[in-house]
């Protein structure tokens, strides 16, 4: 009995002794459950400005936890700044939207000052970290694409072309705060096409990871190596909120590209890509899942948890490919000369601006047709038994835009109409708030072609189904639409 306990008793031991698995004590789920707590509450869309985030840089000035710098200026003189936080000796530089319109991690930064400057039961868990990293962030380099919202800056550069000749006062910021801070990790973040899917899966990549080559070849050395085992830890550990939801970017080599010069300059950065997720138009649960994957980031840095990690579990990770619609009808019957054939018709929705680059409006078109069958999509209905026609031109001619409510638009829509004539339709206009599109005098069809824009009817039993009005699905027999625009047309 007695040699039996020992055994036992050496077992444990030995078993303790073993147990301490380095990727295992990385925390993330009690960050996720508590992570409203932190969430910077006054930027809640995709769609905030240079103006929103300086109130919010300025009350951090007052946190002791922080040192703010300005680091520079944008062509139209809006400041960028650089947060730093921590003493540790392992140095970290974060930066977000290089790409003006790509503003996803940029509310997630904010949110990891609120959660760094915060006071709770993850004191310990801080200090710990912030004494073995120093973290320096600059949310929102390209501050005037910011207020259009678009990628280039004030001068319609792509400031991720500019690393090499640095032209520009946003990356002079970049590389100067690089040579500043010399950081041994480097977070890129980006915001890629909410139409990338894992590799060959019907899930979306929710979120992208790149290693950036250094050169052509694709060679890889310690710097590069580095950044594939970060990347591994915080894959298999988001891999818990949005499983198989993530992919890897292309990685072509690119030598006018930061995250490429970084690596050469000797920073393992890791570029992380957000893409899109089901019902998450503002990407708030993405910005969510970004600032776990950098806390899961930081705290394998600090530890060197990565250094056990397999660079082969970074390959496996699927490239992104493209097999996601915005809208995808399969198995419709279309008619031509007088025989039926079936297709699946694959719709995407593309955002544009408005003209006071205050808001976003979309333009739905048909992107494919045929057999659809490899591709999936964020709204996906089988059309069995369904037929589709052109949409029509409503008999009615109006005088102005006002004369329609939107219930009587989609009392037209529930009569298969998707276009309906005014006399005086203003001037400069390119879509109204209307869920119908608005033509002048001539009548219209939306015809079932490849580009064109997507206005057609889905009957079954000679009943109408559903209506695709500018690329969105309508249902009548739901209350209702989700109908963001529709179309003028001249
Ligand atoms: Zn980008």
């Amino acid at each position: 009995m007695i040699r039996e306990l020992t055994l036992i008793f050496i077992f444990l031991f030995a078993f303790n002794f073993m147990s301490p698995i380095k990727s295992q004590h990385i925390i993330s789920k009690s960050f996720y459950d508590t992570y409203d707590r932190y969430k910077e509450s006054s930027l809640n869309d995709r769609r905030f400005k240079h103006s929103d985030i300086l109130p919010i840089i300025e009350k951090m000035k007052s946190k002791k936890i922080f040192e703010i710098v300005k680091i520079g200026e944008s062509l139209e003189e809006r400041e960028i700044n650089l947060i730093k936080i921590g003493n540790g000796s392992i140095t970290v530089l974060a930066w977000s939207q290089m790409h003006g319109d790509e503003s996803t991690a940029t509310g997630a930064l904010f949110d990891l000052l609120n959660f760094f400057s915060s006071d709770d039961e993850f004191n310990d868990f801080r200090k710990d970290l912030l004494n073995k990293v120093t973290l320096y962030f600059i949310p929102m380099l390209n501050p005037d694409g910011a207020e259009r919202f678009t990628r280039r800056n004030a001068l319609q550069i792509d400031l991720n072309r500019d690393a090499l000749r640095l032209e520009f006062p946003e990356s002079k910021a970049l590389k100067n705060a690089h040579e500043m801070i010399k950081p041994v990790f480097g977070f890129n973040l980006h915001d890629q096409s909410t139409r990338y899917s894992a590799g060959i899966s019907f899930k979306t990549a929710t979120i992208s990871f790149l290693t950036p080559p250094f050169n052509y070849e694709k060679e890889i050395n310690d710097v590069r190596t580095k950044t594939m085992q970060v990347i591994v830890d915080i894959y298999n550990e988001l891999n818990q909120y949005i499983p198989g939801h993530m992919a890897k970017y292309s990685d072509d080599f690119e030598p006018r590209a930061f995250g490429d010069n970084f690596i050469k300059w000797g920073t393992s950065s890791v570029l992380i890509e957000s893409g899109g997720w089901k019902n998450d138009e503002e990407k708030q649960f993405i910005r969510k899942i970004n600032f776990i994957a950098l806390l899961t980031g930081f705290q394998t840095i600090a530890n060197g948890y990565y250094e056990s990690e397999d660079i082969q579990d970074y390959y496996n990770i699927p490239d992104n490919d493209k097999l996601i619609f915005d809208l995808l009808l399969r198995n419709l019957k279309i008619k031509f000369d007088n025989k039926f054939y079936t297709i699946d018709i694959g719709v995407n929705l593309d955002e544009f601006n408005t003209a006071d680059k205050e808001d976003g409006y979309f333009k739905g078109f048909i992107e494919d047709i045929g057999d659809l069958s490899i591709y999936h999509g964020y709204k996906d209905i089988d059309c069995e038994g369904m037929e589709v026609i052109p949409g029509n031109t409503a008999p009615a001619i109006l005088e102005s835009e006002n004369d329609l409510t939107p219930v009587q638009a989609v009392e037209l829509l529930k009569q298969g109409h998707t276009f309906v004539r005014v006399k005086n339709l203003s001037k400069d206009a390119s879509h109204t708030t209307l869920p119908i599109n608005l033509i002048s005098d001539d009548e219209m069809s939306g015809d079932i072609e490849v580009e064109n824009d997507a206005n057609f009817i889905i009957k079954q039993n000679g009943q109408i189904k559903y209506v695709i009005l500018n690329g969105f699905l309508f249902n009548p027999r739901i209350n209702g639409y989700s109908i963001k625009n529709g179309l003028i047309f001249r």
